[in-house]
């Protein structure tokens, strides 16, 4: 390095430089070295004390100012639209402003910023003047301009790529120097460092701005809302709950800043429903999403005690959906008056059920009483006598047949809404005895097969011991529903099949047909009272959607199950459990 630097200086001076001349000659290139390291490092610190764009500009005048004296700084912007910032350091003539403009626009179409337009700039174009510009200006008096005597370009970059561009702008001829170019195109980098990190901050600024507004925005929102609201942590603690929830959950005094899990509360405190709330949460923390969960939260004094719907649903961490649930979001819904109105509508129907089988027992014992009369009569009159063929007798005969079977249907009907009214107040009293299974199976297959030409009905009986302890009657109304059904929504005929079957400590009745079959979508709600697949409006059964519920509540008060599978047009298959004796129905 050494040699290569003394054959350089031998061979530019043409003469050999002795040692002391050569020490002198790197001492003096250090110290310059020295002054040059000292003077970047200022304005490094200068610009890195600029904490926006505006200390960036200062930061850059100053350092301009340093080895220039020039009237304008400007500083165009790449962005969407571009940006023009004129800085300048005393006050400037309309038209060397405007002349500055057109220059700069024509310098930045050159370095390529597509479609720039001077007219445009001239509208948006940003004055940044400094505080002691009007002072300088009351001072001196000076104006720049009219002409502009000359002008520097230079890019501003950052890692290669253009970001902008810094126009120098002067009234005087020759000001910028080509020797100081380094230096202005190194100052031009520091300014374009700064510029980024600035804006690169006033981005993230707007962006956490953004995000406290939606934040507010969602808290207005689940403050304000009607719903009560729980947010949950996968600890099964409450986080969050709105003032709703609150009001809704008074009775267990929650606080979403005690932080104790639900389940601890609910074996530790004495609310007899937060184990069931506990429960909810749980579900939806393993995952499951849980809809119109009921929870009574009102005391058992009330008329109808406050109720609750709840829904919850596990809250996944957006970057990892399949993952284990981050915690549950629960919805509140008060439908005590829901409640109340179904309360008033199961008073109506069991009132009306029991006013109606009065006089339905009436007109049944009297058409009867009618009919035996007309037998009577009709067999005193002789088939020899010359009386007419068909007595007027025959007709009052065949009317009375009439007004009897359709009594037995309303009757049936009263009987059904006099069970459902039974289920809701829990006075389903079962009466248990025991007996063979499959006579009663036997019995009903026969009966229901003397009314039903059109079908098959086919029995199989598996196990070979059926005994039974049950009651009779219901179990017998369970399997006679299911089968009218079977027969009723198999309209062409067809086969059914009534199979026992033997399973652990349980028989398995399963009624299978080859009817009209029920779609998924229903699946869950045929069980529910009053739940009809085939309205009667659009189909010609008849019905009101009552005998499956009450067949669940009948199977499931013997400690059964019951349940179904079908195939839409091509039938189903209803099956119940029926424990051998009696056992308490599973929760
Ligand atoms: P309904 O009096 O209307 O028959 P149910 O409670 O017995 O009331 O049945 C409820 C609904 O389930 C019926 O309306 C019908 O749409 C459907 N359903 C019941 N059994 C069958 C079946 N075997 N095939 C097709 N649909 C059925």
């Amino acid at each position: 390095m050494e040699s290569s630097v003394q054959s350089e200086t031998s061979i530019a001076d043409g003469a050999p430089r002795s040692t002391s001349e050569r020490k002198a000659e790197r001492l003096a290139i250090l110290a310059s070295l020295r002054q040059e390291m000292e003077y970047l490092n200022t304005i490094g610190k200068r610009f890195v004390a600029a904490f926006d764009r505006f200390q960036v500009h200062r930061a850059l005048l100053e350092t301009l100012q340093d080895i220039y004296s020039f009237s304008a700084c400007c500083i165009l912007l790449k962005s969407e639209p571009y940006q023009l910032f004129i800085i300048p350091c005393y006050p400037l003539n309309p038209t060397f402003l405007e002349t500055m403009i057109k220059r700069i626009a024509s310098a930045a179409q050159a370095l390529d910023f597509l479609q720039i337009n001077a007219q445009q700039l001239a509208r948006t174009a940003y004055l940044d003047a400094p505080d002691n510009l009007a002072r300088n200006y009351r001072e001196t008096g000076h104006l720049a301009g009219p002409e502009i005597g000359s002008s520097l370009n230079i890019p501003l970059t950052v890692e290669n790529r253009i970001i902008g561009m810094l126009s120098l702008f002067d009234e005087k001829k020759g000001t910028f120097d080509t020797d100081m170019l380094r230096w202005t195109t190194m100052i031009a980098d520091y300014a374009a460092i700064a510029l980024e990190n600035v804006s690169l901050r006033e981005r993230e600024n707007a962006l956490w701005r953004e995000a406290e507004l939606e934040r507010q925005r969602l808290e207005l929102i689940i403050t304000s809302m009607a719903e009560g609201l729980l947010i949950i942590d996968s600890t099964g603690t409450i986080v969050k709950m709105n003032s709703a929830a609150q009001r809704l959950l008074s009775q267990a005094q929650l606080d979403s800043q005690d932080n104790v899990p639900l389940r601890t509360l609910a074996r530790t405190g004495d609310v007899p429903w937060l184990p069931r709330l506990s429960k909810i949460v749980e579900a939806a923390l393993k995952g499951k999403t849980v809809t119109n969960q009921e929870l009574v939260v009102g005391t058992s004094g009330e008329s109808v005690p406050l109720t609750l719907s709840i829904g919850a649903s596990p809250l996944h961490d957006a970057s990892e959906p399949h993952a284990t649930p981050i915690g549950v979001v629960a919805v509140l819904n008060d439908v005590t008056s829901i409640k109340q109105i179904d309360r008033m509508k199961d008073e109506f129907v069991s009132v009306v059920s029991h006013e109606l089988r009065t006089p339905l027992t009436a007109i049944k014992g009297y058409t009867q009483h009618l009919v035996r009369r007309i037998e009577r009569r009709l067999r005193k009159i002789s088939p020899s006598s010359t009386q007419v063929a068909d007595p007027p007798e025959n007709y009052d005969l065949r009317s009375l047949n009439i007004i009897q079977s359709q009594t037995e249907h309303l009757e049936r009907l009263v009987s059904d809404l006099m069970d459902l009214s039974r289920v809701q107040w829990s006075t389903l009293n079962l009466h248990f005895e025991t007996f063979y299974l499959a006579d009663l199976l036997s019995d009903l297959v026969r009966s229901v097969q003397a009314s039903a030409e059109q079908h098959t009905i086919r029995i199989e009986i598996l196990p070979s011991d059926t005994s039974v302890t049950a009651d009779r009657e219901r179990i017998g109304q369970v399997v006679g529903n299911i089968l009218d059904n079977a027969i009723k929504y198999s309209p062409q005929g067809g086969q059914i099949t009534v199979r026992l079957s033997g399973q652990g400590e349980d028989y398995q009745v399963s009624v299978i047909d080859q009817g009209v079959g029920v779609s998924p979508e229903h699946y869950a709600h045929i069980f529910e009272r009053f739940y009809r697949v085939h309205n009667t409006a659009s189909h010609q059964y008849t019905g009101i959607g009552l005998g499956l519920f009450v067949a669940r509540a009948i199977i499931e008060g013997h400690g059964g199950q019951i349940w179904f599978d079908s195939t839409p047009g091509r039938g189903s298959k209803f099956h119940f459990t029926l424990p051998h004796t009696p056992r308490p129905p599973e929760s």
